[in-house]
């Protein structure tokens, strides 16, 4: 047999372990987040591992979408597993459990499990698997095995409970310090004797992702509340190969206003929503990452919670660096938009023009925008126009919206609109005698238009504003007229 690593490696390592039988919800970026940041802080490794042992579930697009998430995020990984690569490792662990006794062959038919299932569920009792197997005899097994080989398929391979239990001297109860829970104590005889390897000759989750955890020497494993139930099975298969668990920490889900666990229901669960409403990868990391009072973000001398300005850390060192894994408790982290958002305005206010030029380009596919505004206006006119932007709203699609009107093609439908053509022609001719098109000349414009047609100031800003971006608001039309130069104004002048 080959030599299996130990754990002797004490430096941090955690993992982020997604099965690709779908995309990432925002929960699950908040699980890598949690990994990530704990390893920065401990200066650790990271470590991204597909989960892809059920093979008729797990779909290669998924993980790819899976990676490009990541990567969306900057949440980057020292290393790459996929659970389908890592089979033999699996099986050299299993080999152990069967020279040592600790596993037992099950030729239950799978209808006969579904029918105990069901009696257990209409009884209102936890289905416990009855042994059956554990005492079928060696004639028996063999004529099993024989039709089991005929119709393609395998015994699975439960792990023998009572035999573990004995060996460590009645070991009564599973119990491990949660650093988010505290301690927990679970009794083993309820977990049944659950299977690692199914007929179809397929690890299971629980025995493949500690083996994975033990072998890749993770020390932190750091996963979602859901996951809570599986872990003293899990601690249960360490301790039958006499190896010793990691840290387990079980951070709160991610909630609804509504108070229920987010779900693929909410709009928000789904990565793609935080692209289409503009909100900065960055962000919505600092968001995630104070939601749920993960941070210490309190007040040394009075012990009251910060200003929230103190919550806005616009890097992953600032946010590692506070980062209290103890505090991410249950059900505190609330799903909070208009704090998102809040946090994505101070997140583009630091930003400097260029800055926000190449996430637009890299991050929210507008390469051909930006394209398009550089051959338009050159570099450095573009680079004013999108810093100007980035002061004026809250989210990167905000943003790229206002941006078309700055575009040659942009067209302005009035249709439906009432306004004053009087004043339309007005601004025309008197925009037209003007030679340079700067803001203040314009505003000198603007005022003398107003006085000829007898209007307000204001009145004829509108209607500047509504002739030349087909809009009633919006940021400074001032600066905008500026920007657009004579030609543009003038076209859309005409209408
Ligand atoms: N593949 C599991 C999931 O996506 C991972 C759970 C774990 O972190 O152990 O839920």
């Amino acid at each position: 047999m080959e030599k299996i690593s130990t754990n002797a490696i004490n430096a941090i390592s955690v993992r982020f372990a997604p099965s690709p039988t779908g995309n990432l919800h925002i929960g699950g970026i908040r699980t890598a987040l949690f990994n990530y940041l704990f390893a920065l802080k401990n200066g650790g490794r990271f470590v991204l591992r597909i989960d892809d042992t059920d093979r008729t579930r797990s779909k290669k697009e998924y993980e790819e979408a899976i990676v490009e998430d990541l990567k969306w995020f900057d949440l980057k990984w020292d290393e790459f597993y996929r659970q389908s690569e890592r089979i033999s490792i699996y099986e050299k662990y299993l080999d152990i459990l069967i020279e040592n006794g600790l596993v037992y062959e099950c030729y239950c038919k799978e209808d006969e499990i579904l029918k105990s299932k069901e009696i257990a569920v209409n009884s209102k009792k936890p289905y416990i698997y009855n042994g059956k197997c554990l005492n079928i005899s060696q004639s028996e097994k063999e004529k099993l095995k024989a039709i089991f080989k005929e119709k393609g398929i395998y015994p699975s391979i439960r792990l023998n409970i009572a035999e573990i239990l004995r060996r460590n001297y009645d070991y009564a109860a599973v119990e491990f310090d949660d650093a988010v829970h505290g301690r927990l104590s679970f009794n083993p005889k309820l977990f049944g004797d659950f299977i690692l390897k199914t007929e179809k000759n397929r690890f299971t989750y629980n025995f493949a992702s500690i083996i994975d955890d033990y072998d890749l020497n993770i020390t932190h494993v750091i996963r979602g509340e859901d996951h809570l139930s599986n872990t003293p099975k899990q601690i249960l298969i360490l301790k039958a190969l006499e190896k010793k668990p990691p840290v387990f920490a079980h951070i709160s889900l991610l909630y609804g206003k509504d108070g229920k666990i987010m779900s693929k229901r909410d709009a928000a669960s789904n990565i793609k929503y935080y692209l289409e409403e503009g909100y900065l990868p960055k962000a919505i990391l600092n968001y995630l990452a104070i939601t749920g009072n993960t941070f210490t973000v309190y007040d040394t001398r009075n012990g009251n919670r910060h200003a929230f300005e103190k919550e806005i850390f616009h890097d992953v060192y600032g946010m590692a660096e506070l980062l209290d894994i103890q505090k991410a408790k249950s059900s505190s982290a609330i799903f909070n938009e208009d704090k998102l958002k809040f946090i994505n305005e101070k997140h583009l206010a630091v930003l400097s023009a260029e800055e926000l030029k190449n996430i637009l380009t890299e991050k929210f596919r507008a390469a051909q925008a930006i394209e398009k505004l550089e051959a338009e206006y050159g570099k450095d006119l573009s680079l004013k126009i999108i810093g100007f932007l980035k002061n004026e709203f809250k989210t990167v699609s905000e943003i790229l919206k206002e941006l078309e009107i700055f575009f040659d093609g942009f067209t302005i439908n009035l249709n439906g609109i009432k306004y004053d053509d009087e004043l339309r022609r007005s601004l025309l001719n008197n925009l037209l005698n003007l030679n340079d098109f700067d803001e203040n000349s314009i505003k000198n414009v603007i005022k003398e238009t107003a006085s000829q047609n007898k209007k307000a100031v204001k009145e004829c800003y509108e209607a500047l504003r509504l002739f030349i971006t087909g809009r009633l608001d919006g940021p400074s039309i001032l600066k905008i007229t500026g920007f657009l130069g004579k030609g543009k104004i003038i076209k859309r002048l005409f209408l």
